[in-house]
């Protein structure tokens, strides 16, 4: 299927497109970056001019699963992003932002309270800490041997000043070799990283002998498929599996917390010693907050792929539109099995049909103001009034239109000529 994109509203969409010249200089992955397994990973997308010989490819580890850029834009394209919007605040309202006390912020000391650790003498590191947010949910449950590392300076500033002493000021790979911690843990940051190979390998150098690794990141089940396409920062979609088989890598034993106030949220824990998960089994025996690999029905490899082909290949009316637009409305993960993504997919009126209405209503100000409204939806009116082929998510306001069949059904995706990279 070939897509392009366009945007209805380009003031609220931030992009970075790049040229041929650039995506052909970017490094493919030699193995997988997150279990580096050798063999070839299944192509799901590609970014870029139909016709071009390199594109921007999103593949899956046929060994864990895992779905990843196999030629991520470099290190001065990523850096762009986040010295442009990521930093975009360069530190302004820092202190509005650092609410401290929300659940986001206890989402920590409720995993780590199952663990019955001595409070004071237990040495804890968040790694990419931001403002320090968690770091202060720990503080006032009684931790109170916590380190941070954030590489953001602005960031780090914050979270320095709360807590003096305590806040690295680098990336995990620089920090002294000297320093050993007894839970290593990060939140949402393994998706932005590389190669998350190197970051097991530096956890299994830096935890102590009984050490726990616990690590955050969406869920693939219930990411978004946009995100896992076009996104820049995330570099790489996780599924439970996918985790699993990284910590094994290194002799990780892992379970998942299920506790968490997110949804869209896996959390995985690893153990660098047996006989601490052993330990750690006897304490939950009957909690229901955590589980292993086998409660998580993960998306395995061919339904990764019709989603990918499927989703684009949505028409009004064909039978598949269902199970392509669905959002697991309960809170059972079970059900995300059979239906996999939000993708809101609003039909766009016809120009014409669009001037007529407003005409009809005078007040252009009212004709605006209702006109989202009018969009959503696929009821009779939008049916006989809009074109089936475009689609639009709301997310971004972007437009997708398919044009046509690739050889090798393998879905493109373009725009303005050029490789699509969305920076939210
Ligand atoms: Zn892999």
């Amino acid at each position: 299927m070939k897509v392009q994109i366009s945007s209805l509203s380009p003031e609220k969409t931030r992009m970075l497109v790049l040229s041929e010249e650039q995506v052909r200089s970017f490094r493919h992955y030699g193995v997988c970056p997150t279990c580096c397994t050798a063999q070839d990973p299944v192509c799901l997308t590609r970014l870029g001019w139909f016709d071009w010989k390199s594109k921007l490819e999103v593949v899956q580890c046929q060994n864990c699963d895992s779905i990843y850029y196999a030629n991520p834009p470099d290190s001065e394209q990523i850096d762009k992003y986040y010295q442009e919007h990521w930093n975009k605040a360069g530190g302004k309202n820092i202190e509005s932002d650092a609410h401290v006390g929300t659940a986001i912020n206890r989402k920590m000391q409720r995993l780590l309270d199952n663990f019955c650790l001595a409070k004071d003498s237990t040495r804890i590191l968040d790694v990419g800490c931001g403002l320090g947010g968690m770091l202060a949910g720990l503080s006032e449950s009684g931790y109170s041997n916590f380190y941070g590392l954030e590489q953001s300076h602005h960031r780090f500033a914050a979270a320095a000043k709360r807590y003096p002493g305590r806040i690295f000021d680098c990336g995990y790979r620089d920090l002294n070799d000297e320093y050993l911690f007894d839970v290593i843990y990060c939140n949402h940051v393994l998706e932005h990283i590389y190669k998350p190979s190197d970051y097991f390998e530096w956890l299994d150098d830096r935890l102590t002998h009984n050490g726990v690794a616990i690590v955050c990141v969406p869920n693939v089940q219930w990411e978004q498929l946009v995100n896992q396409i076009l996104y820049i920062p995330h570099l790489h979609s996780f599924s439970a599996k996918s985790l699993k088989k990284a910590g094994e890598r290194v002799g990780f034993t892992s379970v998942f917390w299920l506790d968490s106030d997110r949804k869209d949220d896996l959390c995985a824990i690893f153990f660098k010693n047996s006989d601490t998960y052993r330990c750690f089994e006897h304490i939950n025996l009957n909690s229901t907050a955590f589980a292993d690999l086998d409660d998580f029905p993960d998306i395995s490899l061919s339904s990764q792929k019709d989603r990918f082909k499927n989703i684009w290949a949505r028409r009004l009316g064909e039978e598949h539109s269902k199970t392509l637009i669905n959002w697991p409305s309960a809170n059972n993960i079970q059900l995300v099995d059979n239906d996999v993504q939000r993708w809101d997919s609003y039909t766009v009126w016809r120009s014409q049909w669009r001037a007529i209405f407003c005409l009809l209503l005078f007040r252009k100000r009212f004709a605006f103001r209702v006109w989202p409204q009018l969009n959503r939806g696929e009821g009779l009116i939008n049916r006989l009034l809009s074109t089936p082929k475009r689609h639009v998510t709301d997310y971004n306001h972007l437009v997708f239109t398919t044009l046509g069949n690739t050889e090798d059904g393998i879905p493109e995706i373009t725009y303005r000529k050029k490789a699509p990279i969305l920076m939210k």
